[in-house]
């Protein structure tokens, strides 16, 4: 069969990327995300004309279902407060929907959707059969009390729960969205449906939760970047680590990588960053997981509690961030989108940096990638390594399918066996001479999955 030539090929691209700038003009993370996929699988679907025939693309950038809906609450004083919840369903092709809820004050439909976006590919990636989905709400739980998250979480369920289900959507955490917040969200999900399934993952070890899946995303993260260095016959042991963030992600990475022998040097939150040269182990790790996740404090504390350690208030509207600006081996950005601008990204390469892993969803601006790209670092895109998270969500779906619990060492080495292989299908499609670009790997490997799913299952 004919292929696209260079310039059909660019004018098909350039036309689907217009219409989702024309249909929601605003909704920059969207199109960006859109972009760097479309970029990416350009030269594959120019060669495989069976997706272009069923309009492919234009069906994977528009979401199968948005849900948005009015979230009231009352706050300890009494007043009421009313926030915005969202649930995108963006692709159901290989399984239910699945992906994280975030609680945070910046969320808005673009950022649901591009994450719902990224969702779809990086769980075609795992192996498992997940859809891609997405939901939130510009709630801020800092500085809440816990009966006012508790609240929030009660009403926010009490809309979502008649959307989701063991079979048809199963949220998680991301930003702002831990433990207990899971915990309230299963509580009133089962109130209101009289029926005790895996609805929600991420939760207690007691009431059908899974092991290792607190620490998933960032070990996942860590086994991804020791595969990545081990294709070099070269190892995270004995390497100066960036990591950003202090939340989940960012927690068990730290671990990890002090667990293989390298030493992770920094952290952040919104506030600012610490740079501690003697690296941040386990003591100090025990101190920052108190610090985060029980009396939910900032990161300064940290440079107050620690000798030797330099904290940098964050400069919001500046060009680049300090914390990127530090001579290391590798970097995990752990926060947020869009962590790393082009001129973070050209001060990494300067400063001799050999790879960077994002936890975080889409960190790296696109002037950033395309300074990671051209200089041909090892540079993984967060749909392939932050996987895990979602990856180990999928074994707790199942062991809540088959009403048994295994091991941290099962899921454990279940979680290294998917790295493993998001790694070499990542290769398989992304190989380019000796060198792998990772993000070509990652987005042909997660689209042709879902695409040919779409293919057989015919207009819907
Ligand atoms: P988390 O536990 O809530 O931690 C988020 C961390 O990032 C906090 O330290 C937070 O600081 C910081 N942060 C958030 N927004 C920020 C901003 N605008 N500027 C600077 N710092 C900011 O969340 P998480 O679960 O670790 O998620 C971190 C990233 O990983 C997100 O991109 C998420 O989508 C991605 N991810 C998470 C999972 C998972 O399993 N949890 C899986 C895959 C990907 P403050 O406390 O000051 O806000």
């Amino acid at each position: 069969m004919r292929g696209f030539c260079v310039e059909e090929r660019s004018e098909a691209m350039n036309e689907i990327m217009e219409r989702v700038v024309a249909r929601d003009p605003s909704q920059l993370e969207f199109q960006q995300a859109v972009q760097e996929v479309l970029e990416s699988i350009a030269d594959f679907v120019a060669k495989n004309r069976q997706y272009a025939k069923a309009r492919i693309l234009e069906r994977v950038v528009e979401p199968e279902r948005v849900i948005m809906f009015r979230v009231p609450w009352q706050d300890d004083k009494g007043d009421i407060q009313v926030n915005r919840g969202f649930r995108v369903q963006f692709n159901s092709a290989i399984g239910p929907y699945k992906g994280g809820l975030r609680f945070h004050p910046s969320v808005n439909l673009s950022i649901m959707k591009f994450l719902a976006f990224e969702q779809t590919f990086k769980n075609a990636l795992t192996t498992l059969a997940m859809g891609g989905g997405k939901g939130g709400s510009d709630f801020d739980p800092k500085g809440k009390s816990d009966n006012e998250v508790m609240r929030f979480c009660q009403s926010f369920m009490t809309e979502l729960f008649r959307h989701v289900g063991p079979e048809t959507d199963v949220p998680a955490g991301d930003i702002g969205v831990g433990a207990r917040e899971i915990g309230f969200l299963f509580g009133q999900y089962k109130r209101l449906r009289n029926e005790f399934t895996g609805v929600l993952t991420g939760k207690g070890l007691n009431w059908g939760g899974s092991l290792i899946r607190p620490e998933a995303t960032g070990y996942g993260l860590t086994y991804f970047a020791e595969e990545m260095l081990n294709a070099r016959n070269d190892s995270i042991k004995g390497k100066s680590c960036l990591v950003s963030g202090a939340g989940n992600v960012a927690q068990y990475t730290v671990e990890k990588v002090n667990q293989i022998g390298g030493k992770a040097v920094t952290l952040s939150d919104s506030d600012g960053m610490v740079y501690d040269p003697d690296g941040i182990d386990e003591k100090k790790l025990a101190f920052v997981m108190e610090l985060k996740n029980i009396r939910r404090d900032r990161i300064k504390e940290y440079a107050d509690r620690f000798k030797g350690v330099t904290y940098k208030p964050a400069q919001p509207g500046a060009s680049s961030n300090a914390l990127w600006d530090i001579k290391a081996d590798c970097a995990f950005p752990c926060a947020t989108q869009n962590e790393i601008s082009g001129k973070d990204a050209e001060n990494l390469v300067r400063n001799g940096v050999k790879l960077v892993a994002e936890g975080a969803n889409m960190p790296t601006t696109p002037e950033g990638v395309r300074v990671f790209v051209d200089a041909r670092i090892l540079y993984a895109p967060g749909k392939a390594s932050n996987a895990g998270g979602v990856a180990t969500s999928g074994l707790e779906m199942s062991q809540n399918s088959m009403k048994l619990a295994w091991t941290r060492e099962e899921v454990d080495h279940r979680l290294a066996l998917i790295m493993k292989a998001i790694h070499r299908q990542c290769v398989a499609c992304g190989q380019e001479g000796p060198h792998c670009n990772y993000v070509k790997g990652a987005n042909v490997a997660g689209f042709k999955k879902v695409a040919d799913a779409m293919l057989e299952q015919g207009v819907v």
